[in-house]
């Protein structure tokens, strides 16, 4: 009776995929989510969207502590994942969502960059699949080992002060619509806490330095690092014969997070990463996108950005200075239809911006890129 209910909570909170599952991913599901408090467990983390013959992009929706897309790569006998997320359950409720489109086994598993949360739910798949490998470049595996268990006791830090904050708002809210928002915010944000409280990082069992070819009989799938960028090791898996790209923070659909960014060398980097020739890209934040014409705009205002304030340093102006100047209507590469776009993606997808309006995160998180920028001018 008990099991019976149990399973019927899980198929309604993972959804179809969880009978479409094996028992042992079933058991993987109930076990993860009991230790990930399954009650706040959203019903579908992701939207799993066709991009290509046999390719996928799960689309995050707006989690409260934020987590990255993930792209699989449906090979002949199995399956590429790129991209682990910020928690275990996240995994979970992925591969559950998976499950109501294919059925072969996770083979290969590719962390784009070091970041928390592309890389936090790695541990999942050591359990739910034993046999597959995990694949980075060896400067995020590196990376992993020196910061992974840092940046997760500052992500644990950060929700905890983030906890306070929403604690705060929810007294003070005015509509059962902000209300419904703050009470979100502080289930998501305790069952983070409480799921990754005693979290170890993974580290890669796979790493290369430029390029990696799975010669799989559905398809190619070239592993790149094409320089600096985001991080010093994020890399992209591109498939030819079906011209797409999963790019993880290097290219996606928000204003880019710059915080260990070499703002000089990205714009180069993603130049390199556009003479592939791909139609559709997966990107680590927000919508796929279905043209080439983003890749141009999210290098144009890296560069832009850093030009002006490269100037206004060394014409001696302050961070401050600086953060009132460049504005994004002051940006060439925001006019237009791109600042709109990137605005209204960080709304819908990030859920600290739900109750904002466009304009507004837009503005923030320009203040944010070039205090980011700012910090990182002369990084080597
Ligand atoms: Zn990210």
């Amino acid at each position: 009776m008990h099991t019976h209910t149990r399973r019927g909570f899980l198929a309604q909170t993972l959804g179809a995929g969880f009978l479409g599952a094996s028992l042992f991913e079933q058991a993987f599901f109930r076990a993860t989510l009991a230790r990930a408090a399954a009650p706040s467990a959203p019903v579908d983390v992701f939207d799993i969207q066709k991009v290509a013959d046999g390719i996928y992009g799960a689309i995050a929706h707006a989690p409260v502590v934020v987590n990255c897309n993930a792209a699989i790569f449906e090979n002949e006998k199995d399956l590429l994942i790129v991209d682990t997320h910020s928690k275990p359950s996240a995994v979970a409720a992925l591969v559950a969502q998976l499950r109501t489109v294919t059925k072969k086994p996770v083979r290969w598993v590719v962390e784009t960059h070091f970041h928390w949360d592309h890389s936090q739910g790695a541990h999942a798949y050591r359990q739910l699949a034993p046999g597959a490998e995990l694949v980075s470049s060896t400067a995020t595996r590196s990376l992993i080992a020196e910061f992974g268990a840092a940046r997760l006791k500052e992500s644990l830090e950060e929700s905890a002060k983030a906890l306070d904050g929403y604690r705060q708002q929810l007294g003070k809210a005015n509509s059962p619509q902000e209300r419904a928002h703050f009470e979100r915010m502080i289930a998501g944000t305790r069952a983070y806490i409480a799921e990754m409280r005693n979290y170890q990082p993974e580290l890669p069992d796979l790493t290369f330095e430029d390029n990696l070819v799975l010669h799989d009989k559905a398809h190619e799938l070239h592993l790149a690092f094409r320089g600096r960028g985001h991080t010093s090791g994020d890399v992209v898996v591109f498939c030819p014969e079906k011209r797409a790209l999963a790019s993880g923070d290097l290219l996606h659909s928000w204003l880019p997070s710059m915080g260990d960014g070499y703002p000089h060398e990205w714009p180069r980097t993603l130049q390199q990463i556009g003479s592939l020739d791909f139609t559709h890209v997966i990107g680590g934040h927000g919508a796929v996108q279905d043209s080439r014409q983003r890749l141009g705009q999210f290098a144009g205002y890296i560069e832009e950005l850093t030009e002006k304030v490269e100037a206004g340093k060394r014409s001696g102006r302050t961070l401050e200075q600086l953060q009132t100047g460049i504005t994004p209507a002051s940006l060439k590469s925001l006019a237009g239809e791109y600042g709109e776009f990137v605005g209204s993606q960080m709304v819908r997808y990030d859920a600290d911006a739900e109750l904002s309006r466009p304009a507004d995160v837009l503005a923030d998180s320009v203040k944010g890129n070039v205090e980011e920028v700012w910090n990182r001018l002369d990084q080597v």
